[in-house]
């Protein structure tokens, strides 16, 4: 609470503070939503704020308020301009992680800085690196934590339609549009006060999940025919896709989003996961039914973490030996993760 207190003060001074928030490598609405609604509150506080995102984001979340002004630690353009906001900043948020290294190139520089720092985010297994840490693995998404903490500063009357969308926007795609099991009571009730501060529901649902562009569903068709893999007897079903896919369907970020979710529709499939080749390594996603705790699979086995139902990890062998590591994996762990009997054979 002390700590609390300290954040509060240096929010609520008179003088303006030099604030950058953050958040991790390839945001999602979450994480970019969360960045740019607490960036707009922050600005109402007269405070002077920039947000940096380690890297770039789909196309289909350009539509934020706030968009137009985020600085991307990639382009090397503006990474002199980052690093030194950066290093200058009163206060740094990080927002949508707790494990510094999913900053990627820009660790270095936020370790490096004598900033005030602040970490707000939902995940299982935080790192406690900040100065004050505002964290719940109960909440549905960074944006909910935010509206929470909003709140409790006392400065709901600030919060507007803009900021509202950028929330409203996380939460959605958090809960998979208000369908998995953190989608709480609270999650209701923080909604409908954004939908009351004007936030237009449906209009966001259609800018994030129905605004695709004919390569990415062709791309979908060409996933669920060809690259679709089903493990029997593992309830486990994945995706494989090649660099060279990505180039043949001219992918673009975020085009990938949401693929692995077709795996784990699959009736009898308790676990999914994509693995895609990129340049940093084979990036994979994993996804569970209610009862399997993904995120302890890809702590254990492939350096990631994540959600019990949602995670993500990464891997430096080829894309072939991932999979074969994968497969050995499941067969070997399937009772355990699957809490089957041993004799019992599945589909
Ligand atoms: P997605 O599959 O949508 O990229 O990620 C699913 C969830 O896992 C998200 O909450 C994301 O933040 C988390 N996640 C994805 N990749 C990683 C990773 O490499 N490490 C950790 N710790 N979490 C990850
Ligand atoms: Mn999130």
């Amino acid at each position: 609470m002390q700590q609390f207190d300290r954040f509060k003060e240096q929010i609520s001074s008179a003088s303006p503070k030099k604030i950058v928030i953050t958040t991790h490598h390839k945001p999602d609405a979450d994480a970019l939503g969360s960045s740019l609604g607490l960036a707009r509150y922050l600005k109402k506080k007269d405070h002077h704020v920039t947000v940096i995102t380690p890297s770039d984001y789909p196309s289909f979340l350009f539509w934020m308020k706030g968009n137009d002004e985020v600085v991307n630690y990639e382009d090397k353009s503006q990474r002199e301009l980052a690093d030194r906001l950066i290093a200058e900043a009163d206060l740094i948020f990080c927002l949508d992680f707790s494990c510094l290294n999913r900053l990627q190139e820009m660790e270095g520089a936020v370790k490096k800085s004598n900033a005030f720092l602040v970490n707000i985010d939902h995940h299982q297994n935080p790192q406690y690196f900040a100065h004050f840490s505002f964290m719940s693995t109960k909440a549905a998404a960074t944006c909910e934590l935010v509206f929470d903490l909003i709140v409790m500063l006392g400065d709901r009357e600030l919060m507007d339609k803009d900021l509202a969308e950028c929330l409203y926007a996380g939460i959605m795609t958090d809960t998979g549009g208000f369908k998995h099991p953190n989608t709480t009571k609270n999650v209701h009730l923080v909604t409908a006060e954004l939908i009351d501060l004007g936030a237009d529901n449906s209009k966001i649902a259609r800018l994030i999940y129905d605004t695709n562009s004919l390569n990415r569903l062709k791309f979908l068709g060409f996933a669920l025919t060809r690259r679709l893999q089903i493990m029997e007897g593992c309830q486990t079903a994945y995706f494989t896709i090649t660099k060279k896919d990505l180039r043949k369907y001219e992918s673009q970020t975020g085009d990938t989003e949401g693929l692995v979710n077709y795996a784990l529709s699959l009736d009898g499939i308790k676990i999914a996961a994509l693995f895609t080749e990129r340049k940093d390594g084979i990036k994979i996603s994993f996804r569970s039914v209610e009862e399997v705790a993904i995120n302890k699979f890809a702590a254990a086995h492939f350096s990631g973490g994540g959600h019990k139902n949602a995670a993500g990890g990464i891997s430096q062998l080829t894309l072939d030996e991932t999979v074969e590591k994968f497969e050995t994996l499941i067969k070997e762990n399937k009772h355990t993760l699957l809490n089957l009997p041993e004799s019992v054979h599945e589909i």
